[in-house]
């Protein structure tokens, strides 16, 4: 059992930037054929994995969600483990900010990681075994300056996924949440508020310096890679110095 978990094909959601492309990078070196899912498609390619599907998925769509696992799985297997990865941070405060970015934050934050869950936890539970990893974040248990609508979408990806995790228990599905504390990817440039932007920045410079995306990479790894019987269901990594 360990064997063909340690081969099956791995799903990473936003595989065409920051922690998903270091996820990606990390399970391929260890030999698992992987699907990865983003909107661009070039910089998934770019990583030039063998073993290797990229496709342009927006993760708002539950269909194309699907229909990429269910291509990938004809070539691959089924699926040991889906990575739901991709996330939008809009920072900003709730008094002057678009709506409309709150509703772009929950579709992808939280939408999207529903979507993901809904295209394989059937098969899952099906076939007693499979992992799921949501990321989240510090957001997701702590609070932040500007962050309110982000932290109810983070919020919201911890609640979802322990709820789960208890309801697929018995079937020997794991469901695992990762709750980074600041990374130095292009997260940050989603957010449209240049002084935002920037005093973030500098909260990050005054810290000495935020984890890598390989740190997280590593962490989902270590998940996996227990035995199955084995459920690691939370993981928080930042900074040594992040509050
Ligand atoms: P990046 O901006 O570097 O990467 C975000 C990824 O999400 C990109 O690959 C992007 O791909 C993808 N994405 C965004 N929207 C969609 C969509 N609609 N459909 C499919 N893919 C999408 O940021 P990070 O690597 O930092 O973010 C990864 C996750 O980590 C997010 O969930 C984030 O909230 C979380 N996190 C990050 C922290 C940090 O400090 N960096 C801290 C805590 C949590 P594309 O644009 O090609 O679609």
């Amino acid at each position: 059992n360990s064997l063909t978990q340690e081969k099956a094909l791995i799903v990473i959601t936003g595989a065409s930037s920051g922690i998903g492309a270091a996820m990606a990078k990390a399970f391929h070196a260890k030999g698992h054929p992987l699907l990865l899912l983003a909107r661009r498609l070039e910089p998934m390619q770019a990583l030039e994995l063998n073993n290797t599907l990229c496709m342009s998925v927006d993760v708002t769509d539950a269909t194309s969600i699907k229909e990429a696992i269910a291509t990938a799985e004809e070539q691959y297997g089924k699926v040991g483990a889906l990575i739901n990865n991709a996330g939008t941070m809009l920072l900003g405060q709730v008094d002057v900010q678009e709506p409309m970015e709150w509703t772009r934050m929950l579709n992808i934050n939280v939408m999207g990681v529903l979507n993901g869950i809904h295209a394989v936890l059937a098969d899952m539970k099906a076939r007693n075994t499979g992992t799921i990893i949501n990321i989240s974040s510090i957001a997701g248990f702590k609070t932040f300056p500007n962050h309110a609508a982000y932290c109810a979408t983070k919020f919201a990806v911890h609640g979802l996924t322990e709820n789960i995790r208890e309801e697929v228990a018995m079937d020997d599905v794991r469901v695992i949440t990762i709750s980074p504390g600041a990374v130095e990817t292009n997260l940050l440039s989603h957010t449209t508020n240049d002084e935002i932007k920037a005093g973030y920045s500098d909260w990050k410079d005054e810290m000495g310096g935020v984890i890598a995306p390989k740190t997280i990479a590593d962490a989902a790894l270590f998940a996996y890679e227990q035995p199955q019987s084995v459920c690691v269901r939370e993981m928080v990594i930042a900074a040594t110095r992040q509050q």
